[in-house]
């Protein structure tokens, strides 16, 4: 069985338009992860509670993608390496666009520090 087949599930609808957690718990993030097994979207590794990484080390979904605009890339906990997905059902970018700024749980500190970043991943890999 490949990773994809076992970890990634085209059909899996995301969990919402921001980090489950971190709404919950009223919290803010810098990117969001989304599950490509089952659609959990959970906050990157460089979010102060990492909620992405939480939800593989609890459930063993190993296969993240990223749920940023314009971004399509995938993540392998498991080899700690990017990898080609396949496409995943749409993440619904009406519903996003019309949140405001911080209902995405993002302050307007952390959205300054978003725009000026060059970089596309913020993943384990690049923070070593
Ligand atoms: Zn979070
Ligand atoms: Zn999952």
């Amino acid at each position: 069985m490949s990773d994809i087949s076992e970890c990634v599930d085209p059909q899996a609808v995301p969990s919402g338009t921001g980090c489950v957690e971190c709404l919950a718990a009223g919290l803010w993030w810098f990117h969001l992860r989304r599950c490509a097994k089952c659609g959990h979207i959970g906050c990157c590794d460089t979010s102060p509670n990492q909620h992405a990484t939480a939800h593989f080390r609890e459930t063993g979904h190993f296969i993240i993608t990223s749920f940023e605009p314009g971004e399509d890339w995938f993540w392998n906990y498991r080899t700690a390496k990017p990898l080609y997905g396949p496409r995943l059902r749409p993440r619904g970018r009406g519903l996003w666009t019309r949140l405001a700024p911080d209902q995405r749980g993002v302050s307007p500190r952390t959205r300054k520090i978003t725009s000026m970043s060059k970089q596309p991943f913020c993943d384990p890999a690049r923070s070593k």
